[in-house]
């Protein structure tokens, strides 16, 4: 039995780069959770992709098992988190199953865009906070000017900020002491006595079926129980269950406090979803704990297999990635010229480009997929409002009344020295400029209101490149407005095709269906007669291209002495 007062469960979090999965790479090693020879950088991240990359796509949880010089023997649950915008319902979850979080900055960079939203988001939770300075040996940090920061932006007591080197592991000693000091115990949780565990994540493996990670907030959890999922409302026997330290190691209970891993010969996948209750199935808990908030997909796109004959196949790995990923929604959706398929919901581009390698690496199956799109709220001369995502449903233009569009409010991050090209990036998007704040270290915040579908596209890019990389976005849903914008279909020989429709800003139209048909007439090979690509709203023709006939060349069978 692990006592209470010796547990800690925290989370790191930080703006994307900023050394999170190496911070926990020191802590493993410290711990001697892994063998060295075993030992990598960024061990966490398994996914391929997440190496390739070098980016944290899932957020990954151990168990460390600390002595300390003066308290004993502590154990330590650690979620690692991703930092990319589109992954923040990731560290939602974490938070979920913490009490307290390291927030970590990059000595070198200063506060980012996503560090303050984390922050914000640990605050909401009533986590205890540690401010982490990151990357000190690096000889252009400015450790100085960073921990003022932190204590003036972020409000951290100064006692509380600590200085470390995830690279070399200066000052990582401190931060466990400092973790079993400030991070409180999860006793102050507790409410009742009957058995509340939170599901923060789930994986599917072939064998053994969902493997659960939970969070025992109250009571005991051993093998062979009987646990009910309060949402699932299922009942299933627990096999197995016991510590991740990364790999499975098996144990016969699970206390209060603690993280772990379950595996109950849970076999269809959608029965489980990431925030259920589980307890026990003859001694049920009243309510069940508050989940966490479900993410809302922000664009949607159709995802068709190349092969028609895998579509079931594909069904099936929607479902898997879906317990991994709670994020992801999908419907089935048909189209004349890329048959059946599904509608997908995304958190964001990255999002969108991450699910789409993982179906194609991890299931093996092709895909294509159609122009991404946001939710566009559509009223029609009845007066009637409906949801539109996809360019096919989009009522022909007479019918419409009038069309709301999705805006974000964007807190734009970037060196003072950039802000007229980012004015002129975000006037171009048909933005609006609400406010700019100075920061330390000759930073400047500027808040606009961007409608969504403007971000989507290659917003993030440019803002990198006009920054020199050291820009950063972070955004939050700021409503519907009006807006006026027009479906745009592209005609092949007179035919429209469906899954070429898009729906655009008008002002922009031109431009667009323009590059579009300009892209098609490079990939569409040439035939004996002459093809016309047009781009049209409704049926007027905005814009058209040809590509020509092949001609006959008569005299190409007289050369090389071919008797014929
Ligand atoms: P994450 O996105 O926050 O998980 O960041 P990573 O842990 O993947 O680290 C991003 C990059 O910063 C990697 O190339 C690390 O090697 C590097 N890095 C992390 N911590 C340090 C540090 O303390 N010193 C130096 N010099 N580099 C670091
Ligand atoms: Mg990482």
């Amino acid at each position: 039995m692990i006592p209470i007062k010796q547990i800690r469960n925290f989370s790191i979090i930080a703006h994307i780069d900023h050394g999170k999965s190496t911070l926990a790479d020191r802590f493993l090693q410290y711990c001697k959770a892994v063998e060295e020879r075993v030992m990598k950088d960024q061990i966490l991240d398994d996914m391929d992709l997440e190496r390739e990359r070098g980016i944290t796509i899932k957020a990954h949880a151990v168990n460390l098992e600390y002595l300390s010089e003066k308290g004993g023997k502590f154990y330590l649950n650690l979620i690692d988190t991703p930092g990319h915008v589109d992954f923040s319902y990731e560290v939602s979850r974490s938070l979920a199953a913490c009490e307290g979080v390291l927030l970590l900055v990059d000595a070198t960079q200063g506060i980012q865009a996503q560090t303050l939203a984390n922050m914000h988001l640990a605050r909401q939770n009533g986590l205890a906070i540690i401010g982490v300075i990151n990357k000190i040996d690096m000889p252009n940090a400015d450790v100085r000017s960073c921990e003022e920061e932190m204590r003036s932006r972020l409000d951290i007591p100064e006692e509380m900020i600590y200085r470390v080197s995830a690279k070399t592991g200066e000052g990582v000693p401190a931060l466990f002491e400092a973790i079993i000091r400030y991070i409180p115990c999860p006793e102050t949780r507790i409410k009742g006595h009957k058995l509340k565990a939170l599901i923060f994540d789930s994986i599917f493996d072939n064998y053994k079926g969902v493997i659960l990670y939970l969070r025992i907030v109250s009571g005991r959890l051993q093998v062979g129980d009987q646990i009910y999922l309060m949402h699932g409302k299922k009942a299933y026997e627990i096999l197995e269950l016991g510590f991740m330290t990364p790999s499975f190691i098996k144990n016969r209970s699970l206390d209060t406090g603690m993280v772990g891993y379950v595996m109950a010969n849970i076999r269809r996948p959608e029965d489980v979803s990431v925030g259920d209750t589980v307890t026990l199935e003859n001694d049920k808990a009243a309510h069940p704990l508050h989940g966490f908030k479900p993410s809302t997909p922000m664009v949607f796109s159709g995802m068709y297999p190349v092969d028609p004959a895998d579509y079931e196949e594909l069904k099936k790995s929607f479902e898997k990635l879906k317990l991994n990923d709670s994020s992801l929604v999908y419907e089935p959706e048909t189209s004349v010229a890329l048959g059946f398929g599904f509608r997908v919901g995304f958190l964001g581009l990255l999002h969108m480009e991450i699910i789409q390698e993982r179906i194609d690496r991890e299931y093996g199956i092709g895909i294509i997929m159609t122009i991404p799109s946001v939710i566009y709220k559509v009223m029609n001369v009845k007066g009637e409002i409906f949801n539109v995502d996809n360019p096919s449903l989009f009522p022909s233009p007479e019918q419409i009344e009038g069309i709301d569009e999705p805006y974000v409010r964007a807190h734009i991050m970037i060196p003072s020295s950039c802000m007229g090209a980012i004015m002129r990036l975000c006037t171009d998007k048909r933005g609006e400029l609400y406010e700019t704040e100075t920061l330390g270290m000759d930073r400047v915040v500027m808040t606009y209101l961007l409608p969504l579908a403007e971000i989507l596209t290659d917003f993030y890019d440019k803002l990198k490149s006009i920054t020199q990389g050291y820009g950063s976005i972070e955004y939050e849903e700021a409503g519907y407005h009006p807006t006026d914008v027009v479906k745009m279909d592209i005609l092949l020989n007179g035919e429209p095709v469906d899954a070429f429709s898009t729906i655009v800003h008008r002002s922009k139209a031109e431009s667009v269906g323009r590059s579009l048909i300009l892209k098609l007439k490079e990939v569409i090979p040439r035939h004996l007669f002459a093809i016309p690509i047009q781009a049209a709203i409704g049926s007027k023709i905005i814009a058209r291209e040809t590509i020509s006939a092949l001609r006959k060349n008569v005299t190409a069978k007289c050369y090389g002495g071919d008797i014929t």
